[in-house]
């Protein structure tokens, strides 16, 4: 433990160096990860498919090509991010000058979950790395090819002293850092349990967090939806990489006069995407361990099965399951399902719909699929949540230029593209004022300025 704090010590020395704060060696920085990463692009697959059964065409959409995506987005942009922003300056304050300042944070702490696991941690590096910060990267020990590719990548890449990457049980060697070092950011994904943990310990120093975090992401269906569509968009983001997506449509609420076609528009899409036997398709993923397996098929009690039902623990593989008949007061409708398994309940007001939806506030993700603005103006309005989609689910997360991250129990703070940047930068508030320019009326005595200030200040 003694030579992990040295490690950490050494960062904070490198950090206070002032070498990762110039434009031109971040942008290095990034480009020797943008290399290094394409080298290894095999490997990744591999090690991603032996995780999760992920195919390559899936990892180059929601991992290792979506981390290229944003990449070359944030070279682009990375300048210009990093210019001073001029703000106007206040009366009572001319003629000085003000400007924000975006300054690194110094050493960040990103912490990784294993459902994303290239993803979820690289994304975050590249927004620390661009706002001139040192990382300690830890990643999820439940996806361990991934894990070894990634830290192949980054020795590859970074000294330790620049990035430091941790591997391990997340319960020992995260305490083991954060209660004997002050980073000055923790940026976590993960569950929203563990996030607790994280944010105790971040306070006892005071360190700012992002916690990104799970939840049910709940999916209404208005009676005005195209059926079909919403069946064919909810189907293919609940059972990509097996229903193991933090905004994944956790559960769908559909209008009660339009259950039945749902159900049958949703049994006819998922074969269109996974054949008649999932168990067999190659895009088709898999259960992370057994634990969370063992979880997930005690759900398929908690309703009627319309479609799929069917397991293999040897394979850890749960076929695409509909559940219908589900109680609102059922287990799987607490519990993130975090799994290939989708409960349909109906409603026929949307105050019913808004009172089981308020049962988990705040989810990470919110989807409604309605044909009515006016539909779509009341739902968007009535539901508090980290991020929306209207007649579409989860794809809000791919646009860099929007902000992805939840409130309250789905986590605190955002990143993406500039978000991210701005996540890892602490905003310096600077004004400059002239010396030729003196009034006696800023110093005291005040005693009969009152009307004066009155006009300055406003
Ligand atoms: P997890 O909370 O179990 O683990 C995440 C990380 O925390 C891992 O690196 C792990 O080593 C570490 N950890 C575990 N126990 C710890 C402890 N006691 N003290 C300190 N660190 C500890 O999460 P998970 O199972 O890997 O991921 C699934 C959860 O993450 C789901 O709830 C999902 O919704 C959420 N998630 C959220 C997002 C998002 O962007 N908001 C993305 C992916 C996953």
């Amino acid at each position: 433990m003694q030579a992990l704090i040295a490690q950490l010590q050494q960062q904070r020395h490198f950090f206070e160096s002032g070498a990762t704060r110039p434009y031109a060696f971040r942008k290095q920085q990034l480009l020797n990860l943008k290399r290094a990463v394409e080298e290894h692009e095999e490997a990744i697959y591999a090690a991603l498919y032996a995780d999760l059964h992920k195919s390559k065409e899936e990892c180059w959409v929601t991992e290792n090509g979506f981390f290229m995506a944003e990449l070359k987005d944030t070279l682009a942009n990375l300048k210009s991010w990093m210019e001073p922003e001029a703000v106007p300056t206040n009366l009572l304050n001319l003629p000085s000058s003000s400007k924000v300042m975006r300054e690194p944070l110094g050493v960040v702490l990103i912490i990784g979950p294993w459902n994303y696991p290239f993803q979820l941690l690289f994304t975050p590096l590249m927004g620390a790395l661009a706002a001139g910060n040192t990382v300690v990267l830890k990643p999820s020990e439940f996806a361990p090819a991934t894990a070894a590719v990634m830290e192949k990548i980054i020795h590859a890449v970074f000294p330790p002293e620049q990035v430091l990457y941790v591997p391990g049980d997340g319960a020992t060697v995260i305490p083991a850092m954060m209660n004997h070092f002050a980073f000055d950011h923790v940026f976590y994904t993960g569950s929203t349990g563990v996030g607790k943990i994280i944010y105790k310990m971040a306070a006892e120093n005071l360190v700012p967090v992002t916690l990104e975090l799970g939840g049910k992401s709940p999916c209404v269906v208005e009676e005005d939806a195209n059926i079909t569509i919403a069946a064919k968009r909810i189907a293919m983001p609940k059972f990509s990489n097996a229903g193991q997506m933090c905004v994944a449509p956790d559960y769908v609420l559909v209008h009660e006069s339009k259950r039945v076609e749902l159900i049958e528009a949703l049994k006819k899409a998922i074969p269109q995407f996974y054949g008649n036997d999932a168990a067999k398709e190659e895009g088709y993923g898999r259960i992370i361990n057994e634990k969370q397996f063992n979880r997930i098929i005690q759900y398929l009690s908690d309703g009627t099965i319309v479609y799929g039902g069917k397991y293999d623990a040897a394979s850890l593989y749960i076929e695409p399951t509909i559940l219908d008949g589900v109680s609102v007061d059922s287990t799987i409708m607490r519990d993130e399902i975090f799994g290939p398994i989708l409960p349909i309940l109906s409603f026929n007001t949307m105050e019913e719909a808004k009172a089981i939806i308020a049962k988990n506030p705040n989810p990470l993700a919110f989807y409604i699929f309605t044909g009515s603005s006016a539909k779509e103006q009341a739902w968007l309005q009535a539901v508090p949540a980290g991020g929306a989609c209207v007649n579409t689910a989860t794809l809000h997360l791919t646009n860099p230029n929007l902000p992805f991250g939840g409130r309250g129990f789905s986590g605190t703070g955002a990143y993406h593209g500039k978000y991210s940047f701005e996540t890892f930068s602490h905003k310096k508030a600077v004004m400059k004022t002239p010396t030729w320019f003196d009034p006696a009326l800023k110093y005291p005595p005040f005693t009969g300025k009152l009307k004066l200030l009155k006009w300055l200040v406003g």
